[in-house]
């Protein structure tokens, strides 16, 4: 069984996939967690520029960033995702294709880009339930502001102008397009509830699946 859990930064998404990690482990079938990027020592690597390159200053353009998207993707698909799913493990990743759509479209990349891609890397492949937990840009990235000052970062390196607002909100509105558009696959969850209802929520739309 393929999950994913996608959704805006600050959605909640660490918390419920550990969680939901937990749940399924007490259940006792064989389960492998991961996430994008970072699934494999390449994702990893990617991950660390992504960091990176806002020290560096350097812009990556829309099309350079989506192709490292998917390099990470490939790689994680054939060493990890297929593997396990092969072995008839619950595979449970953090951020799949939904994030690309979601943030590179916003980035201006086009949908016809990422079919052709998808075509390439994904072959048809999808998974059977995606997690996504929705929450309005404006509260998600307060959350993220008190987290990265609890963390101790500089203020101003943290605070999120308007412009970046305008983003994480063209971001959500494409993860809910794609909410409506596949019904079937993703369960569209309000991010704003308590921890414990969002957990339920989810746990709700995942234990079915484990029953076949
Ligand atoms: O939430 P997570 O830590 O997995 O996200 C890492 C960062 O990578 C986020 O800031 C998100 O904006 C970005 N990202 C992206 N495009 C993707 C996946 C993640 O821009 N396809």
């Amino acid at each position: 069984v393929f999950i994913t859990i996608e959704g805006v930064e600050g959605s909640g998404k660490s918390t419920q996939l550990l969680r939901l990690s937990e749940r399924l482990r007490h259940v006792g079938l064989p389960l492998v967690v991961s996430k994008e990027p970072g699934g494999t020592a390449l994702g990893r690597e990617l991950r660390r520029l992504l960091l990176e390159r806002h020290t560096s200053g350097e812009r990556w353009c829309a099309e350079a960033e989506l192709l490292l998207f998917y390099a990470d993707r490939a790689q994680h698909l054939e060493t990890v995702i297929r593997p396990s799913l092969a072995e008839g493990k619950v595979v449970l990743v953090d951020r799949f294709e939904d994030s690309t759509r979601a943030y590179q479209g916003a980035s201006g990349v086009p949908e016809s880009s990422m079919d052709r891609l998808n075509e390439l890397v994904l072959r048809g492949l999808k998974p059977h339930l995606t997690v996504m937990l929705d929450m309005d840009p404006e509260a998600s990235l307060q959350r993220v502001e008190v987290r990265n000052l609890a963390l101790g970062a500089d203020f101003a390196e943290t605070r999120f102008d308007e412009a970046e607002l305008e983003f994480h909100r063209r971001v959500r509105n494409r993860f809910l397009a794609i909410a409506q558009n596949h019904a079937n696959r993703v369960a569209l969850i309000p991010a704003r509830d308590t921890p414990d209802q969002v957990e339920a929520a989810i746990w709700q739309r995942v234990a079915p699946l484990l029953r076949n």
